[in-house]
């Protein structure tokens, strides 16, 4: 039986092993739980640990994971009804796996590339400016999970949660992510993992279609017995009709043009709240300081986090920092030629010498946009257009906008040179020009409440970039929250972040499995 022990306070130079053997002399094997360094200013910092331990002679336990199947006469490959899932994120992959492992093969579709190819095209958009529509930060094989941080930590609560991790781990993720409550696995080894899965999948029966964008879904004339309409496949950019009673559609935040071809196909989609801001840059040095002060060199804490919010409870508005990357890099994630979105990723040792950090405001749905559904859609892409012309207008070609915070706060445009981890390189523009006045207010008042809390957080050598503005989707595919099928349209399971559903790689591959374990019900 293992034994856990919660909140072990360690001075940086103690070495935990060693105190574990003093707390427990028959000390077995060991395995952290968590990790969190307290760097709070009244002492110096410390680490305060969760460790699970044994006795000598027991080991510690595996996690094992049982699935009921289907019968085995029907699970060797895909037939002309197998479920099909549109899109290879974190959604649709989770998806196909466990419909693989519950004996039920399937056809994926994706509109991008094998991550290899995909990737070819990511260096040449960053490098040459020339976007590929088809593989870049958000699409092709992996989705935006394949580029993203891989940071695995989530605020849903979901039992599939210890089964991705574990799923993760046997594609070659780092182990600790099993038992870590903060898991990383960083986009050098994300990238590692998604080869693995396709081959798993190819293996155990599914068929995958790259460069095969799904253009529509296929309607049934008549209605079903209840009176509901029903889809029945899926139409590809080939032109080519793939049939089935279950499709599981998990195209992403992006995907703008699916979600277009939904409304006008009548399938019911409401606009929803979302956030959208800029993402802001330091030296990670100047974090360290700020975190560790007089510890900030110290070998053994690693790169500094952060993570802040400001709430307005006159407006009920928030201002908050998202998908901090320590160690990190800001990247150019757009799908669409005139228009720049920005995002942040760092590699699983988070050793880049920038510190970046999304800051957003709440775009609240109903308060700005009332009736007009697709208001957050079109705010998000008038600011991303905004921002690639003020890049061209400024004489760039491929660049990420940058404004100093300085100037953000004084309204100026810089005239010195900035440095940058952007592998996109960057141009000086007006970003409080590009932002609306009233999400640049929530801005200043974030940046000032930060300042109070980490002192030094506005300085000469911070920046923001713009636009954040791809967090989540501003619209939900509505579904019924029993049969997880659209509401207005049965055998269309709307899944992951593009359906309104996740934000975020764990949440999406729950979400995924959620929705194949509702179609194994049904096909058993
Ligand atoms: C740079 C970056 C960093 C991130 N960092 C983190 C992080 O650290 N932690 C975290 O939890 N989240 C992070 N995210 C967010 C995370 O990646 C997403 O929440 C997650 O990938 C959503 O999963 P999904 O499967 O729902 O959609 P996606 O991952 O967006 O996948 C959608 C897929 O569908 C495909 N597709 C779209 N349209 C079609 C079509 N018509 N036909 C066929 N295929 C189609 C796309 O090509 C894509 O492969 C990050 C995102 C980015 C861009």
């Amino acid at each position: 039986m293992s034994k856990i022990y919660k909140d072990l306070k360690l001075k940086i130079e103690d070495d935990l092993a060693t105190h574990l053997a003093w707390l427990e002399p028959n000390l077995g094997e060991f395995r952290v739980l968590k990790q969190s360094v307290d760097a709070r200013a009244r002492h110096a910092p410390h680490f305060i640990y969760s460790v699970e331990v044994t006795k000598q002679g027991e080991k510690l336990s595996e996690k094992a994971f049982s699935l009921e199947k289907i019968s085995e006469s029907k699970q060797k490959s895909v037939g002309p009804n197998s479920p099909i899932i549109v899109g290879t994120g974190p959604a649709g992959l989770f998806a196909a796996l466990r419909l693989v492992e519950r004996g039920i093969p399937c056809r994926i579709f994706e509109r991008g590339s094998k991550s290899e190819e995909r990737i070819k095209g990511i260096n040449r958009f960053w490098r040459y400016g020339e976007l590929d529509t088809k593989n870049n930060v958000c699409y092709g094989e992996g989705g935006a999970g394949l580029y993203s941080d891989g940071k695995l930590i989530t605020r849903i609560k979901s039992e599939h949660i210890p089964y991705v991790m574990n799923r993760l781990v046997q594609f070659g993720a780092p182990a600790e992510i099993e038992w870590l409550s903060n898991p990383h696995v960083g986009s050098d080894k994300i990238r590692r993992v998604i080869p693995k899965l396709r081959s798993y999948l190819l293996e155990n029966g599914c068929e995958l279609h790259f460069d095969s964008q799904v253009t529509g879904l296929l309607y049934q004339d008549s209605l079903g017995s209840s009176g509901s309409k029903r889809i029945h496949g899926i139409r590809t950019i080939q032109g080519q009709s793939f049939f089935a009673d279950h499709v599981i559609l998990a195209t992403g935040h992006s995907a703008e043009d699916m979600l277009n071809h939904l409304m006008e196909n009548d399938v019911f989609v409401e606009g929803k709240s979302f956030a959208m801001g800029l993402r802001i840059e330091h030296p990670q040095k100047s974090i360290n300081k700020i975190q560790y002060r007089d510890y900030a060199e110290h070998p053994k804490l690693g790169s500094a986090n952060y993570k802040l919010a400001h709430h307005d409870h006159k407006t009920g508005l928030g201002v908050y920092s998202f998908c901090m990357c320590p160690g990190g890099y800001v990247l150019s994630s757009g799908t669409e030629s005139g228009g720049i979105v920005c995002n942040g990723m760092s590699n699983f040792n988070r050793n880049s010498p920038f510190a970046n950090a999304a800051i957003v405001v709440t775009i609240d749905h109903q308060k700005l946009f009332g009736a007009d559904r697709m208001g957050g859609m079109k705010l998000r892409k008038q600011l991303e257009t905004d921002a690639f012309l003020a890049v061209q207008k400024s004489g760039g070609t491929k660049e990420l906008p940058v404004q100093s915070i300085k100037h953000f706060l004084d309204s100026k445009l810089d005239s010195e040179s900035m440095t940058t981890s952007s592998p996109s390189g960057i141009r000086a523009v007006r970003l409080d020009q590009i932002v609306p006045k009233f999400m640049k207010e929530k801005l200043i008042e974030g940046l000032e409440a930060f300042d109070r809390n980490m002192k030094g957080f506005i300085s000469a050598d911070a920046k923001f970039y713009g636009i954040e503005s791809r967090t989540s989707c501003p619209l939900r595919v509505t579904r019924d929250p029993a049969t997880l099928q659209s509401v207005s349209h049965a055998g269309l399971f709307p899944c992951g972040e593009g359906a309104g559903y996740a934000g975020g790689i764990t949440s999406a591959a729950c979400d995924g499995i959620d929705c194949a374990d509702q179609i194994f019900a049904e096909i058993k």
